[in-house]
C-alpha cells in the first residue's frame, strides 16, 4: 500500500535526477534570500552554479543547531514572514530554543509526507488514529494530525498526559492506531494492567512510534502488551518535522522521503562520509522547503544507510533504527556508551522491567555508571539470593555488551519517573 507510488516506487535514477534539480534550486534559494548561507557560501568561496551534481554536495558547507539558535527567531528564513503560515519551535532545554517556519506549500507537502509515512504503517481512511505526542510547538502532534486528516482517518488530537483519560477514549472510541512515543505506549501498556482492561476488548491494530530512540526488544514488547503492529518513524522540526522517514510493515528500517530530503551518513568526528552501511552521523539537506531551506543539517542522531531494495517495492533507500545521539553517547572509562545498549541488554533479560535509568557520576578520578532497573513485585519483595543473582546476571550482561563494568540497583516498580513525551534514560552528574 503506497499513498504516491509515482515517487515512493521511482526509478533510482530519476529520483537522482530530480534530486539534483530540487538541490541546485534550494542552494540557489538558500544563496539568494538567507544571509547566513550566503555569507557561508562566499567564505568557502562555493556558488549555486557549482552544484553540478549530487556528490557537490559534499562542497557545501554543514548546518548545526547552533546556527540556528544564532539565528534566533526568524534569521534563516528565506521568505518574508507574511508568507509564513505557521511556526514551530524545539524545546531550550540546553539554550535558546530554535524556531522554524512553514509556508503553505510547506504544510501541505509535510502533510503529504506525513500521509506516506502512516499508509506505509497500515493507516487507511477507515482508521481512527489517536494522537498521544504532545499538541504545541513541538512538531509531533500537529505533524502526524494533518497526515492522518489528510488520509481521511478519524483522528482523536488528544495530546499527551492524563493516560487513564487516553484508555477510556480509546475503549469509547473504538482507537484502532496509536501514535505516540515508544515510552509512552509502554506506560500506557502497563496502566491498562493496573487499570484490569484486557487487552484483547481494545480495537488496536498499528502503532507507529517515533521522537526517540528505542530499540528492537522495545518494539516486541509493545507489540505484545498492545497486541498492534508496531512501526517507527523519524522527523525532527529543523527540516520539517514527523514524516522525513518512515517503516514500512516489512519493519525493516525506515524509508526516507528521498524526492524531498537528501541523506548523508558521517563520521561525527572527521565529518567525512562513512563507508556505505557503517554507523554514522545523519545529515539532512531540505529539497523542496521553501520557508526555511537546511543544507547539511547535522542531526546528532546516529544511524546506517540500507540501500538493499525492501521487499514492500518502495524504492527509497532506509535508514536503520536511530541507534542513539552523539550528544547523548556517554565516554566512561574512554568507552562509548549508548543507552540503546544498555535497554537492548534489560530487555533481554527476564523479570526486569522496561524502565530504567542511567547515572553518572565522578568517584574521584573515576567514572561510575549505575543502572537503576525496574524490576517485578514478586523479585523486588523475594529472597536475596534472587535478588543478587538477577543482579549479577545483568552485571554480566552489560559488562560485555559495554565492554566495560557497571553498577547495577534494582528497584521497586514505578520508583523511576515515568515520561508522557521523551524519556529522560540518562543522569550525567559529573559536570563536564
Ligand atoms: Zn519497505
Amino acid at each position: 500500500m503506497y499513498w504516491e507510488p509515482e515517487y515512493e516506487t521511482m526509478d533510482r535514477d530519476d529520483l537522482r535526477q530530480l534530486q539534483l534539480e530540487r538541490l541546485q534550486a534550494t542552494v540557489n534559494r538558500a544563496y539568494m534570500n538567507v544571509p547566513f548561507y550566503r555569507r557561508k557560501l562566499d567564505e568557502i568561496g562555493v556558488q549555486p552554479e557549482d552544484i553540478k551534481s549530487l556528490d557537490d554536495i559534499r562542497r557545501l558547507p554543514f548546518t548545526t543547531k547552533d546556527d540556528l539558535r544564532e539565528n534566533y527567531p526568524y534569521g534563516m528564513f528565506s521568505v518574508p514572514l507574511r508568507d509564513i503560515v505557521r511556526l514551530h519551535a524545539s524545546s531550550g532545554t540546553t539554550g535558546t530554543a530554535t524556531v522554524v517556519g512553514y509556508t503553505r506549500r510547506d504544510i501541505k507537502i509535510w502533510a503529504n509526507l506525513v500521509a506516506r509515512i502512516l499508509t506505509a504503517g497500515g493507516v487507511t481512511k477507515d482508521d481512527v488514529v489517536q494522537i498521544s505526542f504532545g499538541y504545541g510547538l513541538f512538531t509531533g502532534g500537529f505533524g502526524l494530525h494533518y497526515g492522518a486528516e489528510k488520509i481521511g482517518a478519524s483522528v482523536i488530537p488528544i495530546s499527551s498526559g492524563n493516560t487513564r483519560r487516553q484508555i477510556q477514549i480509546m475503549q469509547d472510541f473504538r482507537t484502532t492506531v496509536l501514535i505516540c512515543t515508544p515510552s509512552y505506549a509502554l506506560v500506557i501498556a502497563d496502566t491498562l494492567y493496573e487499570m484490569g482492561i484486557n487487552v484483547n476488548s481494545l480495537y488496536l491494530k498499528y502503532g507507529l512510534f517515533g521522537a526517540e530512540p528505542w530499540s528492537e526488544a522495545m518494539r516486541e514488547e509493545i507489540q505484545e502488551k498492545l497486541k498492534i503492529t508496531a512501526t517507527d518513524n523519524y522527523g525532527l522540526s529543523e527540516v520539517m518535522g514527523p514524516g522525513v522517514a518512515g517503516e514500512c510493515l516489512k519493519q525493516k528500517g525506515l524509508h526516507v522521503n528521498e524526492d524531498h530530503f537528501l541523506v548523508e551518513v558521517v563520521d561525527p568526528e572527521t565529518l567525512e562520509p562513512v563507508r556505505p552501511g557503517d554507523v554514522g552521523e545523519l545529515v539532512i539537506t531540505t529539497l523542496t522547503r521553501e520557508a526555511m531551506p537546511v543544507l547539511r543539517f547535522r542531526t546528532r542522531d546516529l544511524t546506517r544507510l540500507i540501500t538493499e531494495p525492501c521487499e514492500c517495492g518502495r524504492t527509497f533507500a532506509r535508514i536503520s533504527r536511530i541507534l542513539g545521539r552523539t550528544d547523548d553517547m556517554l565516554i566512561v572509562k574512554g568507552v562509548n556508551v549508548f543507552p540503546s545498549q544498555i535497554e537492548k541488554v534489560l530487555f533481554e533479560i527476564e523479570g526486569t522491567e522496561p524502565h530504567y535509568q542511567i547515572v553518572v557520576e565522578r568517584k574521584g578520578r573515576l567514572d561510575e555508571i549505575t543502572v537503576l532497573v525496574e524490576v517485578s513485585e514478586e523479585i523486588f519483595f523475594d529472597e536475596m539470593k534472587r535478588q543478587h543473582q538477577l543482579i549479577e546476571t545483568i552485571k554480566k550482561r552489560l559488562a560485555s555488551e559495554l565492554g566495560i563494568s557497571v553498577d547495577v540497583k534494582l528497584v521497586e516498580k514505578k520508583t523511576l519517573e515515568r515520561f508522557e513525551g521523551k524519556a529522560k534514560r540518562v543522569i550525567d552528574k559529573r559536570n563536564l
